[in-house]
């Protein structure tokens, strides 16, 4: 401890207002910062905690800083290295103009730098996943024998993992704290901020603090590990995290540590080897040493025209039902009440589910970044911006994802629990209640074959294509039309 050291937080409207959040994310956000002030003061930290709604808040990041350098005579300010490039830019502007001594320290809350994957692949066209996964594996010493080999001889193990939930399977319920935060959404609503979704302010289910967000890993690794990869992507009806650790809320707030997770759910497997397949923790593993880090290294190779490009020129607006979840169709109608209830979704209902709709209607990646920032509890943009515009819309062009993530009907329905009883009808592509993702997908590669057609993994789809009778496919364009011209009565 540092007596000559003052630790800073507030609650900013400039900060609550930048996107539309889901009320959850707002109160998450804040009762976690809240209980971190107060544990830095349990450890004998002085601080200076700045509330939403406290008189003195300039509700700027600069306003308040510029007012306690000179009220409390600081003589250098320093800051942690942000996560998100508009706070950065911000930053580096605000200390450049600071008349008193500045620093700034790195995060420890990553695997890698900010420029390592940019370094790693220095020179290449392509960024592959799998390639910056290994050697994050190799540099970490993580699953490795033999010095560099892959522990049980293969670096993936997905065809292991990936089953549909039987239909009279249960998931385990998921662990849900019950944190009175009524406080705080009182607070939020008297100072007007318009949010989305709901809350139950006396039973606020995420973990706000270091204990519960520990208590919801070790959760994780006792109750859902040992199915994580065999239902990771699998979805059903009221079935909202199935075996899903819920931990991303946890690890971008800096709750956790990404290495803390992963090596814990290490020590599980090798702890329980006849509980614990291996293929259900190098799935796990995949995706925070794997997917994650690669995301955060895109990010910050590719910021700020990242959030410009737009691969396929979609100009079309969001569904209004996308703020609602009134449509008729199941999987949506699914999807989107469960992540204006939870302020979460996982992972294939946001990429095959809402974001597949979304690409195959044509909607602008920048209505899809507004509408994922807000909505989900663990949105900050280096994450989502780089999961919606790159993998789930290909709005980069193949810089995140190989190929476009979209689907018919057929891969939600093998997939999925939705389809049966649905409004409309799995295996009808035109007609009436014919399910609107088997035109659409069609229409999405008819409209852009020019920029897909010579993608090596997509060039059989338009074989047949080209094999459909001319009447077949008309009617399907047709019918996609139709659907794409009453999009908010679907
Ligand atoms: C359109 C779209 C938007 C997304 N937006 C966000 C976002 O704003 N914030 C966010 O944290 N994740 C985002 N993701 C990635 C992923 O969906 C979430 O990390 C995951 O659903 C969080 O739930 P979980 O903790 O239960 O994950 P689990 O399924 O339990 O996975 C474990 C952990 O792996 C990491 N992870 C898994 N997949 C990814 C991925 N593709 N990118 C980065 N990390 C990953 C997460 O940290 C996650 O907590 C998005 C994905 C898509 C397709
Ligand atoms: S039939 Fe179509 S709209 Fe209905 S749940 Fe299945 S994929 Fe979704």
């Amino acid at each position: 401890m540092d007596a000559s050291v003052t630790y800073l937080l507030m609650e900013l409207r400039s900060e609550t207002d930048y996107a539309q959040h889901h009320i959850q994310k707002v109160i998450g956000f804040f009762a976690s910062m809240q209980n971190f002030a107060k544990a830095l003061q349990q450890k004998g930290h002085q601080v200076i905690y700045i509330y939403l709604n406290d008189k003195s808040n300039l509700q700027t990041f600069d306003k308040n800083c510029e007012a306690l350098i000179t009220t409390n005579h600081f003589t250098n300010f320093e800051y942690q290295l942000p996560d998100e490039y508009r706070l950065d830019e911000h930053f580096k502007s605000f200390t450049s103009k600071l008349k008193i001594t500045s620093n700034v320290c790195d995060t420890e809350h990553f695997y890698s730098t900010r420029n390592e994957l940019k370094d790693l692949f220095a020179g290449k066209k392509m960024y592959l996943m799998e390639t910056f996964y290994r050697y994050m594996r190799k540099k970490h010493q993580v699953l490795l024998e033999d010095g560099d080999k892959p522990l049980n001889g293969k670096w993936n193990f997905d065809e292991d993992n990936r089953q549909k939930l039987p239909k009279a399977h249960k998931p385990t319920a998921p662990l849900l704290f019950v944190n009175d935060v009524s406080e705080i959404d009182k607070e939020i609503r008297n100072a007007g901020i318009k949010t989305i979704g709901t809350v139950d302010s006396k039973n606020f289910v995420w973990p706000i603090n270091r204990a519960q967000s520990l208590e919801l890993l070790d959760f994780f690794v006792e109750n859902c590990l040992a199915l994580f990869g065999t239902f990771q992507d699998t979805m059903a009806p009221n079935e909202w995290s199935i075996y899903h650790s819920r931990l991303s809320f946890s690890m971008n707030t800096k709750l956790l540590s990404p290495k803390e997770v992963v090596d814990k759910a290490i020590e599980a497997y090798f702890k329980n080897p006849d509980q614990i397949e291996y293929h259900q923790l190098e799935g796990f593993v995949r995706q925070i040493i794997g997917w994650r880090e690669f995301m955060r290294g895109i990010y910050w190779m590719k910021m700020p025209e990242y959030a410009t490009l737009n691969y396929f020129e979609h100009a079309e607006k969001l569904p209004q039902w996308f703020w609602t979840g009134k449509t008729k169709m199941n999987c949506l109608k699914d999807a989107i009440h469960q992540s204006l209830d939870y302020a979460y979704a996982h992972h294939i209902q946001r990429l095959m589910i809402t974001g597949n709709f979304a690409l195959l209607a044509g909607v602008h990646p920048d209505e899809l970044d507004a509408w994922y920032l807000g909505i989900y509890i663990d949105a900050i943009e280096w994450v989502e911006i780089t999961n919606t515009r790159g993998m789930s819309q290909f709005a980069d062009g193949g810089i995140v994802g190989t190929k476009p993530y979209v689907s018919s009907a057929t891969y939600i329905s093998k997939m999925s629990l939705y389809c049966t009883g649905c409004y409309y009808d799995k295996a009808k592509k035109t007609g009436d209640k014919a399910c609107p993702f088997n035109s659409l997908y069609w229409n999405f590669y008819d409209k852009h074959e020019a920029k897909l057609a010579k993608n090596p993994r997509i060039g059989m789809m338009y074989n047949v294509w080209k094999k459909m009778q001319p009447e077949a496919k008309t009617e399907l364009l047709e019918q996609a039309e139709y659907y794409l011209n009453h999009i908010n009565e679907l």
